[in-house]
């Protein structure tokens, strides 16, 4: 355990519930092995307690928040800053506290383009197809359009799709920027055309168990890479179809590191130690 003293800088995690959380664990371990004066704690607060939070946390001190659900987009109207990205995306899931100063961040778009391009992966030039319309499409079709690549989005309610589409069409200049329902006729319709397969839909998520947004009848195009935002567990369903036919397959865990890391750069001006982070969080998830 780092050692607390009247000089630690806090830093914490802003959500409900989030008793299962992994970030103190993640984050501790990396100020830790560093040797830094930080320390990271758990801030359950319920929705009509986050106001009072937000200015308790600027009093108490605090230079930084992660933001998870159901704060990452309610959260904005107390912000006095938002950063393009996150104004783009909708929500925030990053706080800084400077100057008596709140901006947000939403880190979600670099995580997930980091894990692909750590592998090597450009996907500029891209078509690539997305399943699901929620809080973490927005940031995946807004980083894929940012990054060159067309997109279809795929949803079970189509009206989401429709319009996560319609709101980010001005990000997409001259690239396709196509929705529709999440069916296997639709999936089918694109699928040999498609260089990138992202899930987005919390299926697979435990504990949502062996559920796969792909369709059992449907064969995985091999050459498809098949990346999948879930990271609980490593490995799902719709990774083990895609790696059966011989696709190239990510998991979320990576995202979340990344997303985690660039967060720890901003708040340390230290290089962050993924491997300690990756361990930390790893090992914290198969413990009994
Ligand atoms: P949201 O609740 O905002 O969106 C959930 C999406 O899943 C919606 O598109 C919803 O469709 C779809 N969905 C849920 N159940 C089903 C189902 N049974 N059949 C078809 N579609 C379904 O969640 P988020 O976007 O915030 O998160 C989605 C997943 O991504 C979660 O598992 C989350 O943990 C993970 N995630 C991972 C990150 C990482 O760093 N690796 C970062 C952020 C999220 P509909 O609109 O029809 O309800």
């Amino acid at each position: 355990m780092p050692t607390i003293d009247g000089r630690t800088q806090l830093l914490g995690l802003l959500g409900y519930p989030i008793d299962h959380t992994l970030s103190p664990a993640m984050y501790n371990a990396a100020f830790d092995a560093l040797n830094l004066n930080y320390c990271y704690v758990p801030l359950p607060v319920a929705p009509e307690g986050l106001p009072a939070a937000m200015a308790g946390l600027v009093a108490l001190g605090f230079i930084a928040v992660n933001v998870t659900l159901p704060h990452k987009q309610t959260v904005v109207s107390l912000l006095d800053e938002i950063s393009q990205e996150a104004e783009a995306i909708g929500a925030v899931n990053m706080i800084e506290f400077k100057n008596g100063r709140r901006t947000g961040h939403n880190m979600d778009g670099f995580g997930f383009l980091k894990a692909m391009t750590e592998r090597g992966i450009s996907v500029e030039g891209f078509r690539s197809l997305v399943l699901g319309a929620g809080g973490s499409a927005r940031a995946v079709v807004y980083t894929l359009l940012r990054a060159g690549s067309s997109v279809t989005i795929l949803n079970r309610t189509e009206e989401r799709a429709r319009s996560l589409a319609e709101s980010l069409r001005a990000h997409a200049g001259v690239l396709t920027l196509r929705s529709g329902p999440l069916t296997t006729e639709h999936i089918a319709a694109v699928a040999s055309e498609v260089d990138l397969i992202v899930n987005t839909t919390s299926m697979g998520m435990t504990p949502h168990g062996e559920s796969s947004p792909w369709p059992d009848a449907l064969p995985f195009p091999s050459t498809a890479i098949a990346y999948d935002l879930v990271y609980a567990p490593s490995e799902t369903a719709f990774l083990r179809t895609a790696e059966g036919a011989g696709a190239c397959t990510i998991g979320g865990l990576q995202m979340l590191i990344h997303q985690g890391a660039i967060a720890f750069e901003k708040w340390t001006s230290q290089p962050a130690p993924l491997d300690v982070m990756s361990s930390a969080f790893f090992n914290r998830r198969t413990s009994p």
